[in-house]
């Protein structure tokens, strides 16, 4: 049986140059060279232990800013790894202890020929390849610009972003929040398009929710605490070139409202079908907008499925995982994007696959 460990670890850059250290003292990938770092201890969570571990094997103290959770299978050595990445300022002087044999700090061109320890080398990319595209995650500070119930548990709320935030369309931002003396960040998706000054969110605001009734407090003025952008749910460059189809539930469509509005915008010439699944005409979110979007791009085809409206008539009633059929084009080869509850998310794959479509035309984010 495979063992399951966390570990954090850390990326730290001065003057373009990359720390590593050789490790002497593991049984496993000893006389590697890898990412300083190390295992959580009982009840840490990733940033403390991140903290900790690079003060104990580098001496350096560490501000850590998340990078990505990197889950991975090491059978060789029958365990699994979760680990948190974390890049950041350091202060202090390297000094390492009896873990490691050497330091250094190495240019990204002589990592890439390199032989890494763990996963680092891949990790070492993904990290190099943000950076070069300036859309490494960020800690800042933000103002509310408005704050508004949109409908008996939604709500919308408009924010300040720093003028070089760049992200891509489907990332997140993660707000901040103090909880019993720790903090949390709770992901939200990005609902408008890149380049505005300001960011947008749709929340659902849940009774019983620890986030959303932080969310549910905040108003106009108020100041707070943003991560991101994160996440890689995105429109892949190899999508732009096919016919899409977006199913989302819920506040899952917030996501897409920044993907196709900005595909679109950016000349996406094939067909996009968005099924989107709500609870009554008063939940449908952001309707004037991709009404609007509807009728500037005509390649854009948009149906809401309600489960409860109000309006006996209604077209498509039930919920959305059981319209797919009704509105997949016969033999579309394009592919699949979806984003909301994890029950939608996963009955539409089992419906997809028993169709025959490949897993790598499906592409998803959960939002629980
Ligand atoms: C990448 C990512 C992006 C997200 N973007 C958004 C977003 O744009 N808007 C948004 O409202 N939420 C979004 N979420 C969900 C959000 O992060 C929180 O999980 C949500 O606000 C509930 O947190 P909570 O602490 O209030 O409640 P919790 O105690 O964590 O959850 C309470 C219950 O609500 C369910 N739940 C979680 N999210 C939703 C939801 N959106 N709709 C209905 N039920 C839900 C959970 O499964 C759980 O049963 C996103 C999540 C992820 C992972």
């Amino acid at each position: 049986m495979a063992r399951n460990r966390k570990t954090a670890g850390a990326i730290i850059e001065k003057d373009g140059k990359f720390l590593l250290v050789k490790r002497n003292n593991t049984k496993t990938f000893e006389g590697y060279w890898g990412l300083p770092g190390g295992n959580l201890e009982e009840g840490e969570n990733f940033e403390d232990a991140v903290k900790r571990e690079i003060k104990e094997e580098v001496n350096l103290d560490f501000y850590p800013v998340p990078f990505r959770k990197y889950a991975e299978d090491f059978p060789q050595f029958s365990w699994k790894a979760t680990a948190g990445f974390f890049f950041g300022k350091t202060n202090g002087n390297v000094k390492i202890n009896g873990e490691s044999s050497e330091f250094g700090w190495f240019l990204p061109r002589e990592i890439k020929k390199m032989e890494l320890a763990f996963n680092h080398k891949k990790i070492m990319e993904d990290f190099m390849e943000q950076k070069s595209k300036k859309i490494l995650p960020k800690i800042f500070n933000s103002k509310i610009l408005e704050a508004r119930k949109i409908s008996s548990d939604i709500k919308y709320i408009k924010f300040s972003v720093p003028g070089e935030f760049e992200f891509t369309p489907g990332q997140y931002l993660s707000v901040s929040r103090i909880s019993d003396g720790k903090k949390l960040r709770t992901p939200y998706s990005i609902a408008s398009s890149p380049g505005k000054g300001f960011a947008e969110f749709f929340i659902r605001i849940i009774d019983v929710g620890k986030a959303s009734s932080y969310m549910g407090n905040l108003k106009k003025g108020d100041e707070i605490e943003l991560f991101g952008p994160a996440g890689k749910f995105v429109i892949e460059e190899s999508s732009k070139r096919k016919d899409l189809f977006f199913i989302s539930n819920g506040t899952g469509i917030t996501a897409f409202l920044s993907m196709i509005s900005s595909v679109l915008e950016e000349g996406f010439g094939k067909k996009i079908i968005l099924l989107a699944g709500f609870r009554n005409e008063n939940e449908i979110l952001c309707e004037k907008r991709l009404i609007n979007l509807g009728k500037k791009f005509p390649n854009l085809e948009i149906h809401n499925v309600l489960s409860k409206p109000e309006n006996g008539d209604y077209a498509d009633v039930g919920y959305v995982q059981d319209f797919l059929e009704k509105h997949l084009p016969k033999n579309f080869k394009g592919d699949f994007y979806l984003c909301g509850l994890k029950g939608m998310i996963d009955e539409i794959k089992a419906k997809l696959a028993k169709k025959g479509v490949k897993e790598e035309r499906i592409f998803y984010e959960k939002y629980n």
